[in-house]
């Protein structure tokens, strides 16, 4: 990159086939530069192996690659999401978390396996796990397996029957606890970011306890602007982000193309009085 590009479209969260994206992370980048995004980070599911891929792909066209993650944690057994980003890929608390966090999903994709086969679905974790490139499953995986085998007639069937909380083949989880995950993340120099707050569905009053405990506890940004969000989820982010002194992140959160609503870099501006999170590492 030369010091006159102007880094003007950011994407702060991505997946590739390392989790439970469709393209590989070269064609993500590829795809990324072509909607005109210059500055961005591949964000997969509690796994970094795409990273050095992406980052050489984005040396290609000149564009900038931060490091991300998004992390699976539970807080007050909630599930919830929280990206890092700008953090050093090669630390070991961070790498060592991220491989118990796989091991918990390992665990739980046999239980969805045998829970299938109690509904007559025979083999599921043998063939979901020969979707992955690299094994580490998520419930898209389940979906994919339960779509081409004609259980389901795509994604959303698949959850809605199956997968999803409540169905059949829902296995509850506890990931590993919120704060000791952002630990790992200011361990490894990162930034601990709040994702897509908007889809936790939680209480207002529910919101603003989490809010408080991640600022706490060293949480630095939350997600204004996601792919598919409102403009009152916007809003809302927006005072949340004013009101507990947050960096405002932006992220698309693609998959790919069977999203067709959701676009890499295809994001509202963040509002003028907010801070963006990229501030920390352009100044
Ligand atoms: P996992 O982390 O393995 O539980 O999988 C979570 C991922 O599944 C999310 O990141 C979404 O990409 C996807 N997902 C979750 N809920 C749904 C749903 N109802 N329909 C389609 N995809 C979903
Ligand atoms: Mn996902
Ligand atoms: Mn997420
Ligand atoms: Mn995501």
């Amino acid at each position: 990159m030369t010091s006159s590009t102007v880094l003007d479209l950011h994407d702060l969260h991505l997946h590739s086939t390392v989790s439970d994206g469709s393209h590989s992370p070269s064609d993500l980048v590829d795809l990324l530069h072509d909607a005109g995004v210059n500055s961005f980070a591949l964000t997969d599911h509690d796994n970094t192996a795409g990273l050095a891929e992406a980052a050489q792909r984005a040396g290609h066209h000149q564009m900038q690659c931060i490091t991300g993650v998004e992390v699976s944690v539970t807080w007050e057994r909630k599930s919830l999401h929280i990206v890092a980003l700008n953090f050093d890929p090669d630390n070991t608390v961070l790498q060592d978390g991220l491989a118990s966090i796989r091991a918990i999903r390992e665990t739980r994709a046999k239980k969805i396996g045998s829970k299938l086969a109690k509904k007559g679905i025979h083999g599921a974790y043998d063939a979901t796990n020969k979707l992955t490139t690299n094994g580490m499953i998520t419930r898209p995986h389940f979906a994919r397996f339960l779509t081409d085998g004609g259980w389901a007639n795509d994604t959303q069937q698949a959850f809605d029957r199956y997968l999803g909380h409540g169905k059949p083949a829902y296995s509850s989880v506890t990931w590993v606890d919120m704060v000791e995950v952002i630990g790992w993340i200011r361990s490894a120099g990162g930034i601990a970011v709040l994702a897509h707050p908007s889809k936790y569905r939680m209480t207002a009053s529910w919101m603003r306890r989490l809010l408080q405990v991640f600022k706490n506890v060293g949480g630095q940004a939350i997600e204004v602007v996601t792919g598919n969000c409102t403009a009152n989820e916007i809003n809302t982010c927006t005072g949340y982000a004013l009101r507990y002194d947050l960096l405002a992140s932006a992220g698309s959160d693609y998959h790919g193309p069977e999203n067709p609503w959701i676009k890499p870099g295809r994001l509202r501006p963040l509002a003028d009085k907010l801070t963006p999170v990229w501030t920390l590492w352009q100044e």
